[in-house]
């Protein structure tokens, strides 16, 4: 993500808490931007071991109670994939995932093609979609180098 729209995600995040009466703590922007810099999907581990350093005093519980926050705000994502730790994503708008089954690697895809993807009848499920994204497994460049 670029630093302009990393400012305006923030910007707009900071908009979002004013209007929900949420109070803007140090912890909750510094745990955002840290998400919308980064592009490897970083479990909650990995930022709280990166943000250790920068915010004093942090605990492991509070980045996690902070990442269920910002999802549930919808200023970032959670990937679920069977197997793995849950991982955060900055990028909200529609993109799709390559997961390496070796390293866990996710590497990010944006294909047009992908976002039409024909929904199936649910209906007798009772299922209402209201969201997809599309994930490829297989083994990343480094692991195959590796091989
Ligand atoms: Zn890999
Ligand atoms: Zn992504």
């Amino acid at each position: 993500m670029t630093r302009n729209e990393i400012r305006t995600r923030l910007r707009h995040f900071e908009a979002l808490c004013r209007e929900q009466g949420l109070p803007l703590t140090v912890q909750r922007r510094d745990i955002l931007q840290t998400v919308l810099e980064r592009n490897d999907h970083p479990t909650a581990d990995q930022l709280y071991e990166s943000l250790q350093d920068r915010i004093p005093g942090l605990s492991r519980t509070t980045v996690y109670r902070v990442l269920s926050m910002l999802v549930e705000m919808a200023v970032i994502r959670r990937l679920h994939h069977p197997g793995t730790t849950a991982r955060f994503d900055g990028k909200i708008h529609r993109h799709h995932h390559l997961i390496c089954r070796r390293c866990d690697k996710v590497i990010d895809v944006h294909d047009t093609t992908l976002d039409e993807v024909p929904q199936p009848d649910v209906r007798t499920e009772g299922f209402e979609i209201d969201d997809f994204s599309v994930h490829f497994t297989g083994i990343c460049a480094e692991c195959r180098n590796k091989a």
